[in-house]
């Protein structure tokens, strides 16, 4: 085993290799960029070594920077992770140079599956089934139109060096093939350097099932089984899966040998991906990854097995660790990738500072089942656009699917996440949708679902308004003895009665929601909305951010983290946010103004704070209204007693139109 080696890469896998190599007594060196400089992986490993600029071209892709690392450390070997170099031939090439060990494939197969067309002409030679299509050398642009009529459309066209789900154009007729063949070139050589295309027949609602195989230096290679990979958004997989749903035995079997035959058709070391596509148990060939895959943790949970352990010792010239016949499947493992995104647009990376960041470690989970997370970051860290915006991923184990499903949702759930714009939501809508509930998988289905998954969802308003509520009381009572908020409880009996209403604005609906608190002298209530009070009250929980509300009858805690004026409610599962509208401010610029009872303009109610029979000081906030996208509160011109409200929630009112009657005092 080696004594100390580099960890050429960043993030969640850098950490997960260091982890590894800690429990192994190898010591590790990261590498870093100008903006990982406080990275975790730089505080996972044992040292790190400065590289360059924050741009991957200017750190993580530099391949002398990175060896002169490996040298001055005395580093014996480099493990690249997934993704910036790990399937680069040249950097493969400059390790042995170098005379480090590269924990890879050796270059020879890099570069055979680095080329999708032409690892598909050795695997064709090899018998491993492919998908009906054109691979060859000959790329005039009248041949390819050829070979895409006689293939039969719809047809895939792909980048032969591509990756990552880029440079795939599906082309349904024949009229629209030469300008699909032209983008997708252009895509292909500004992302990949090289042009060369293929082309298959676009298989309609397939599976993505792959094949974890292992080799040694010594001839030895196995399978370890398979994972479903089928939902993606955008060719990128979302939810991963081990074992692959609903394979037959046999089937299983023939994938795992036509994986090991793949592998050694290129005389492979090490971990390796081979990716079919699937129809029925039909399976065909689609590429093969030459390192690690972001989804080998599934694979980890239900064989036992450790596979960067299994890289290290490869790589070090042991040999495999156990023989085909010594490998089972344990149970399901399911992994979700929370991305920082916005699954609403697109998908659109989204950046910013983790203000708060808490996974479902330490949570309790259903008998026997287990969660993993893997991830680079920690709270306060920043999600910068540099990168991939992989916060963490979320792997769970059960005896079964069910269970392991049942965990995964649960587990989701207790996702706690401020700052960016994140997918959590939406993968608990992917995880609880029908289709993959009953592992009815293929790789459309976060589109056939589309208006299903991103539908608005019932969530516990009331309970999460509550709860901001309670922890905006408590910060008023804070701030207003500017001591412990435990005793700011005299602030309250003032008068004997207090009564305070309190505008929220629901950042995720856009919506207006009014509460008020009244407490007299005895006892506390809540109004939500337009509901009746109802009896409250709220204490501080154990945890850390942690509060605990009785509304009426229901009692919640929840967690609520407080960024500014916006309230992050974390509750039942759900996450809100709740802007505070600070009506007092408002209400005292107004005073300054017209003061009156009257719509200042044409427009509608959004929230009506107040019930006839109030009893309201002077400047206390009684209707907003929204008109031309602007909100308006009308505040109390004096103190006094409301006598009649004229308009509810929703109405729309005229200019001038007088909204509430008070009788002053
Ligand atoms: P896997 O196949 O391991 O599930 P992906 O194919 O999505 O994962 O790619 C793994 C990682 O490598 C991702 O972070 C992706 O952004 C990156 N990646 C893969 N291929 C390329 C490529 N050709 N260029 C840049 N990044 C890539
Ligand atoms: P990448 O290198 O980007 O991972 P792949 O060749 O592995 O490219 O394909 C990525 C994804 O595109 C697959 O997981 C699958 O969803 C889809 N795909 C690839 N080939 C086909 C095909 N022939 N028919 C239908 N879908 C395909
Ligand atoms: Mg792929």
């Amino acid at each position: 085993m080696f004594d100390k080696i580099l960890i050429a890469n960043r993030g969640e896998i850098a950490c997960r290799v260091a982890a590894t190599c800690r429990w192994l007594g190898v010591k590790s060196v990261a590498v870093y960029s100008d903006a990982d400089a406080n990275a975790k992986h730089v505080a996972a490993c044992d040292e790190a070594v400065h590289i360059g600029g924050a741009s991957a071209a200017d750190s993580y892709l530099r391949i002398e920077r990175i060896i002169d690392a490996a040298r001055a450390t005395g580093a014996q070997a480099i493990h690249p992770g997934y993704g910036f170099l790990s399937e680069n031939e040249d950097f493969a090439h400059a390790c042995d140079e170098a005379g480090i060990v590269f924990i890879g494939p050796p270059v020879s197969a890099i570069a055979a599956m680095g080329s999708k067309a032409a690892a598909k002409a050795l695997m064709h030679a090899a018998a491993v089934p492919l998908v009906p299509g054109y691979h060859g050398d000959d790329q005039d642009p009248a041949l390819l139109q050829r070979e895409a009529d006689r293939i039969g459309y719809p047809v895939l066209l792909k980048a032969s060096a591509g990756g990552g789900g880029k440079g795939m154009r599906v082309v349904e007729r024949s009229g629209d093939f030469a300008a699909a063949l032209a983008s997708c070139k252009r895509e292909a050589a500004s992302s990949f350097g090289n042009d060369r295309v293929l082309i298959e027949k676009y298989l309609t609602r397939p599976r993505h099932v792959e094949v974890q195989v292992f080799a040694d230096k010594h001839g030895g290679a196995v399978y370890l089984f398979d994972r479903d990979c089928s939902v993606q958004r955008r060719h990128q997989k979302v939810l991963e899966e081990a074992p692959a749903p609903g394979l037959a035995g046999e089937v299983r079997r023939a994938m795992g040998e036509a994986a090991v035959a793949a592998a050694r058709a290129v005389d492979y070391v090490g971990a390796g991906t081979v990716e079919f596509i699937m129809t029925g148990a039909d399976f065909y060939f689609m590429e093969m990854n030459t390192r690690l895959q972001v989804e080998h943790p599934v694979t980890e949970m239900v064989t036992g097995l450790d596979l960067v352990e299994w890289q290290l010792r490869v790589a070090g010239g042991e040999p495999l660790p156990l023989a085909q016949a010594d490998l089972k499947v344990n149970g399901h493992a399911l992994e979700a990738r929370i991305y920082a995104e916005s699954p609403a647009r697109g998908f659109l990376p989204s950046t910013g500072t983790l203000k708060h960041l808490r996974m479902p470690e330490g949570v309790e989970f259903a008998t026997g089942a287990s969660v993993r997370i893997d991830s680079g970051v920690r709270e306060g860290d920043t999600i910068t656009p540099f990168y991939d915006p992989m916060i963490a991923k979320l792997i769970v184990h059960g005896a079964t699917r069910a269970d392991a499903l049942a965990t995964m949702q649960r587990a989701l759930e207790a996702c706690e996440i401020v700052g960016p714009q994140t997918n959590v939501e939406f993968l608990q809508r992917l995880v609880t949708s029908e289709p993959f509930a009953t592992a009815d998988l293929d790789t459309g289905l976060i589109e056939r679902h589309h208006d299903a998954l991103f539908a608005p969802r019932d969530k516990p308003l009331r309970e999460a308004l509550a709860l901001a509520c309670a922890a905006l009381l408590r910060r008023e009572r804070g701030a207003a003895r500017g001591a412990s908020p435990w005793d700011g409880l005299a602030h309250w009996r003032l008068n004997g009665g207090y009564t305070q209403s309190f505008v929220w604005r629901d950042l995720d609906g856009d919506a207006l929601l009014s509460a008020r608190f009244a407490h007299d002298g005895r006892a506390q209530t809540l109004a939500s909305g337009a509901a009746d009070a109802e009896p409250f009250a709220w204490w501080l929980g154990g945890g850390e951010r942690e509060y605990g509300v009785t509304l009426g009858n229901s009692r919640v805690t929840g967690r609520v983290f407080i960024d500014g004026d916006v309230f992050h409610v974390f509750c039942l599962g759900a996450a809100f946010a709740f802007e505070w509208q600070d009506l007092l401010a408002h209400a005292a610029d107004a005073e300054h103004g017209e003061g009156r009872l009257t719509a200042p303009m044409p427009g509608k109610v959004i929230a009506v704070l107040v019930k006839p029979g109030a009893v309201v000081e002077k400047g206390a906030p009684l209707i907003v209204m929204e008109a031309m996208k602007m909100e308006h509160t009308i505040g109390a011109p004096s103190a006094g007693k409301v006598t009649e409200v004229l308009y509810a929630v929703g109405d729309q009112v005229a200019d001038g139109a007088q909204l509430l009657v008070l009788e002053a005092e």
